[in-house]
């Protein structure tokens, strides 16, 4: 928490492109500016990264100094938007890394809002998409926010994978899950020649059959946070009214409320995509 953040500039230096009152996203990342991962423009891996709200403290909070670098300008953007636009770039990020056009059949494993934020953006790149999850309801809001396929994974997903894919598999497979055994799956779900994202994480390890991966010869992507551009990219989607955002924030409540909303919220999960915190 604490780090999908809209904020008010409350103050910013003389000359900064930024004036009180300005209502902006936060790119949370901060890199060093100096590694390898940093010179190549891949902030989002920066060796020494800090997350706010991860590794120091975020949002939570009344007043917060940012690196004027860190503040995304989102005019005409509401401030509920601009809350959005870090999770929705994350989609953005492993959609732009997989490089998936409208010829790619794409199939997100896991239907909650990382995977929604993917299904929108491979939708918006013109490709067919399919939603996997296990949970009927959470698919079928996919399919209604993004415009995607879905497939319920009760049983024999594999098969179910297989018949949506004329049995080739998908060029593309994103995970959005998090889950090692989901992740180890989704390898079989990835067509010959196909790329597999993994966007979701997991402290474990986890394992593929080397034949497999060879046959088919697969390109194995990690897809890690968001850059810059991405964020550009989600508030032009924005803008462009492509995000149907008021379907995406289904919860509200106060810093002072949320100490009992949250444990609440976390146990029943039902219809909860994003609860957004207001903080004076
Ligand atoms: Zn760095």
């Amino acid at each position: 928490m604490g780090h999908e953040l809209a904020v008010e500039v409350v103050s910013a230096s003389e000359g900064a492109f930024l004036k009180p009152g300005d209502i902006c996203t936060v790119n949370p990342y901060l890199s060093c500016g100096r590694c390898i991962a940093c010179r190549q423009g891949k902030t989002n891996c920066c060796v020494s990264l800090s997350v706010l709200g991860v590794h120091q403290d975020g949002g939570m909070t009344g007043l917060l100094a940012i690196p004027f670098q860190k503040l995304i300008s989102a005019e005409g953007l509401t401030v509920d938007a601009c809350a959005t636009v870090e999770f929705l770039a994350i989609g953005a990020h492993a959609v732009r890394r997989a490089a998936v056009d409208h010829r790619d059949h794409v199939l997100v494993v896991g239907a909650g809002p990382i995977g929604l934020g993917v299904a929108l953006f491979a939708r918006q790149s013109g490709a067919r998409v399919v939603v996997l999850d296990r949970d009927e309801e959470r698919a079928k809001t996919a399919r209604s926010i993004s415009g995607a396929e879905f497939i319920v994974a009760n049983g024999n997903a594999r098969e179910a994978v297989k018949q949506s894919s004329d049995g080739e598999g998908f060029e593309v497979v994103f995970d959005a899950t998090g889950n090692r055994h989901a992740m180890e799956e989704s390898f079989a779900y990835v067509a010959h020649g196909g790329r597999y994202v993994l966007v979701g994480v997991v402290k474990d390890q986890i394992s593929f059959s080397d034949p497999d991966f060879h046959r088919k010869e697969l390109t194995l992507f990690a897809s890690r946070n968001a850059t810059k551009e991405d964020f550009d990219v989600v508030i032009a989607s924005i803008r462009a009214g492509k995000i149907p955002i008021e379907r995406l924030i289904t919860h509200r409540t106060s810093l002072r409320n949320a100490v009992s909303n949250l444990p609440l919220w976390a146990t029943q999960k039902t219809g909860l995509i994003k609860a957004i915190i207001e903080i004076d």
